[in-house]
């Protein structure tokens, strides 16, 4: 069974991307961004405190993000393997996911990276603002979530890649063909892909 992240700035398309891939691979896709979305959707105390950081781009607290993940693999469905989209965001998020992982004796198999030009992200973002409405899509909030991306998630992606695991997917043009690289990328470094 797989075990991958996929890694990509707001506005790659990783969302779309991940439910895919997972697809392909049988595997749920875990979004820790749709999950805080739920929380706040069904109004529960989690969704209040995760709203009020979400609303201004800036990340969750790790504890509250990492206990809410926590959570979630422990469903059934994820028992084997999982597609994580949207964790790890920080580089102590990293250690924190090792650890869960060592608890369950899984290792991570591969980490897909999407890039995607900065203009291309901003204007991707501003349409979906338009079409969903999505309270964090506002362009100050947009150039905030781009900042901390470079600032605390592209360090993760450098140690991914010291770790060998890393695998980069040009985000950019046709969805399908998007998920076609990335799944073949993919595959070909999963013994049972
Ligand atoms: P996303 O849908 O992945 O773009 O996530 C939406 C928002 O949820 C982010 O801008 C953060 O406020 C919050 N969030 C999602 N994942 C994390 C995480 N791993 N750490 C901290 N905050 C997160």
């Amino acid at each position: 069974m797989a075990r991958l992240i996929i890694m990509g700035p707001p506005g790659s398309g990783k969302g779309t991307q991940a439910e895919y891939i997972a697809r392909h691979f049988g595997v749920p896709a875990i979004s820790t961004g749709e999950l805080f979305r739920a929380h706040v959707r069904d109004g529960t105390e989690l969704g209040a405190e995760a709203g009020r950081y979400m609303d201004h781009g800036e990340f969750v607290p790790d504890h509250v993000t990492t206990a809410m993940l926590r959570g979630r693999l422990e469903n059934n469905d994820a028992g084997a393997g999982f597609l994580l989209d949207g964790y790890p965001r920080t580089v102590a998020q990293i250690g924190a996911l090792d650890e869960l992982l060592a608890a369950r004796q899984q290792a991570l198999e591969v980490v897909l990276a999407l890039t995607v030009s900065n203009d291309e992200l901003v204007e991707r973002m501003l349409r979906r603002a338009r079409e969903q409405g999505r309270s964090d899509d506002t362009e100050a909030v947009i150039q905030r979530r781009l900042e901390l991306y470079r600032d605390e998630t592209q360090p993760v992606i450098m140690a991914y890649s010291q770790r060998g695991i890393l695998l980069t997917v040009d985000g950019s043009g046709d969805r399908d063909a998007v998920t076609a690289s990335a799944i073949a990328a993919a595959r070909s470094r999963l013994a049972d892909g």
